[in-house]
């Protein structure tokens, strides 16, 4: 229902025994919940808890699993071992101990994005920006660095639970201002984060005034990346600077630039209630463009209804359908995984359900080391069962659009799994991707070579 003066309330891995609707669980179950959210991060809030999930479904409903900590989300050893812990009623530090051991071997930086795309000035890394694509930088702004829920399978869940020591946070504007002067080539700026519609609209127009700049008129559009029409869809209704944000969304818009909200969408519940419909259209009556992608997750939205029943909703909204990624090879990947023979099928069927205007979705995407490599179909050449591979977005804009092919294999769920087909030894890009790693990162040159791209 409407409520206009909703407060946002969230509860975090201290509050499990003070969320009601988890009374439903035995004291076992929360105890492996406790567990479980003291490794992976955790926090939902009071319109997630009453809103979006059914209760009379969980454990699965599909919402619950996209916020709330599960089972086997952990290897059982290690799961184990920190409900011990808790149960024993043992010191935190203790609990956070046992609980970094299992971090690290959940490989938390995924992709080469610390070593690979964090820009050097002046032989120092520039904090809080990574430029990967030659006409896209990211912006971290250090005080977005949070979300208003979790999802249990976000690739960024280092960042939550401290574990992140480079921190991909700038600590102001201008050093973004800055490089973006020294790269005339970047027509885009994709501030993210955690959700940088976390910030007041009073810190996220300190860093949006400065692009509006003529000296940056090569920077063309500002996309924000968010998950706030989901899991607050008041930011853009009732918080008190609510007017403001759609104030300086038009404001980006009559300074001759399109502020695009990269709205993470992962189901089409989340998109149903009246206040996320009244949330998108307020965004695109303040002249703002709204772009919808998720990651595919197995137990949240892996089937081809879902995704088909988003895209046409997105568009009923006049939003538009943007990427279908593949999860990363990180956290709770074993959990949430899905192959890409599968996700091909899935993205597939839930393409042919829909009209032309929904066709601007792509995928499925891996965003890997090389770039965002797209499964654009499944056959056969000379007898041989393939994937056809291509190019979305390369580390090498040569590579954009490039068709390659991967030998056929049911089980692969990342690039990393998959071996040239129809002869090949490598695949085109490898040897150009190893001679940059020495140019780019002569650090991590220790790794092993078959890590090559991930
Ligand atoms: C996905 C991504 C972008 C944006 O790519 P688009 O295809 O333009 O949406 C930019 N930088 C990185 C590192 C990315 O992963
Ligand atoms: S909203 Fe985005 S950044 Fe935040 S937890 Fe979900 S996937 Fe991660």
């Amino acid at each position: 229902m409407e409520d206009h003066n909703r407060k946002f309330k969230t509860y975090g891995r201290r509050d499990i025994d003070r969320i009601p609707q988890l009374s439903r669980l035995s004291a076992e179950e929360l105890l492996t919940m406790k567990a479980v959210s003291a490794v992976l991060p955790f926090r939902v809030n009071n319109y997630v808890v009453e809103d979006l999930i059914d209760w009379s479904d969980v454990p699965n409903d599909p919402i619950y699993q996209l916020t709330f900590p599960q089972e086997q989300m952990l290897d059982a050893g290690d799961l184990a071992r920190i409900r011990d812990l808790i149960h024993e009623g043992k010191e935190e530090p203790l609990i956070q101990e046992e609980a970094r051991r299992i971090q690290e071997k959940l490989n938390p930086h995924p992709a080469g994005q610390v070593d690979l795309n964090v820009p050097m000035s002046k032989g120092e890394r520039l904090p809080g920006i990574q430029h990967k694509y030659r006409e896209t930088v990211l912006f971290f702004p250090s005080q977005g660095q949070t979300c208003h829920a979790y999802c249990t399978y976000c690739f960024r869940w280092a960042q939550f639970v401290g574990l992140d020591d480079l921190k991909f946070a700038a600590r102001e504007a201008a050093g973004l201002v800055e490089y973006l002067q020294n790269h005339r080539q970047v027509t885009d700026v994709l501030i993210t984060g955690g959700d940088p519609l976390v910030m007041k609209t009073s810190v996220l127009r300190r860093y949006i005034e400065p692009l509006l700049h003529p000296s940056l008129d090569h920077v063309q559009n500002i996309r924000i990346g968010s998950k706030a029409p989901a899991y607050w869809p008041y930011r853009f209704l009732t918080d008190r600077d609510a007017e403001d944000l759609l104030r300086l969304f038009s404001e980006v818009r009559a300074a001759g630039k399109q502020l695009a909200l990269m709205a993470h969408i992962s189901h089409p519940r989340e998109l149903a209630p009246t206040v996320a419909e009244t949330a998108i259209r307020r965004v695109i009556d303040a002249g703002a463009t709204v772009r919808c992608q998720s990651p595919l997750i197995r137990h949240v939205n892996d089937n081809s209804m879902a995704w088909a029943e988003m895209w046409r909703n997105q568009v009923r909204l006049g939003a538009v359908p943007y990427y279908m990624f593949v999860e990363r090879d990180t956290g709770a990947k074993n959990y949430f995984e899905v192959p890409l023979a599968r996700a091909w099928k899935i993205f597939r069927r839930a393409y042919r359900q829909t009209s032309g205007l929904c066709r601007t979705v792509r995928g499925p995407s891996m965003s890997a080391a090389p770039g965002k490599v797209l499964i654009e179909g499944i056959t056969r050449v000379g007898g041989e069962e393939v994937f056809v591979l291509k190019f979305a977005q390369g580390r090498d804009p040569s590579w954009v659009d490039h068709i390659f092919f991967a030998k056929y294999d049911p089980k692969a769920t990342w690039l990393s799994d998959l071996r040239p087909a129809l002869g090949e030894r490598e695949f085109f890009f490898e040897r150009e991707m190893r001679q940059m790693r020495r140019l780019l990162a002569p650090s991590s040159s220790s790794s092993p070579p078959d890590s090559s791209f991930g």
